[in-house]
């Protein structure tokens, strides 16, 4: 089967990826917003009107917290966005094919097509092997520099 170029139906396509990013984008941004509110609204209910510094600072910090990994995912959807805007969405960064459409529906923030992952995977395996091994030397050398210390 020839291979067809950047069609039609691959714009339809990246359409509909960006309305789903968009979606998923509105969806963490109106959890968070309901998260921070019922945190505010606990620290009412135990009384904390009286330390109302206090409790702003704590308002903060768990704000923070909780948003912390969302601000992450948010991030991705937003660097996927702009991947579609300019065209390099959906073409893997390590041969320049483009990625299958099932593969970016499963996995909308991969840069990579399948080979390329299950490559980079191989690699990743062998280096860990390799960073096992240093790792197991090093162990053994900090050994001898805690009796050295003690
Ligand atoms: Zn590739």
């Amino acid at each position: 089967m020839p291979k067809k170029p950047a069609s039609g139906s691959r714009k339809k396509f990246l359409a509909r990826v960006r309305e789903h990013l968009e979606q998923m984008k509105e969806k963490i941004l109106a959890e968070m917003d309901q998260a921070n509110r019922s945190e505010r609204e606990g620290l009412k209910d135990e009384g904390m009107d009286t330390y109302d510094l206090a409790s702003e600072e704590r308002d903060r910090e768990i704000s923070f917290i909780l948003s912390d990994r969302e601000r992450a995912k948010i991030g991705s959807i937003e660097d996927a966005l702009a991947r579609i805007a300019d065209g390099s969405y959906g073409v893997c960064e390590s041969c320049g094919l483009e990625i299958g459409e099932e593969r970016l529906e499963a996995l909308p923030f991969t840069r990579l097509c399948r080979d390329c992952q299950q490559d980079m995977e191989r690699e990743a395996r062998t280096q860990r092997r390799a960073e096992d091994d240093r790792a197991g030397y090093r162990k053994f050398g900090s050994t001898e520099a805690d009796e050295e210390n003690s």
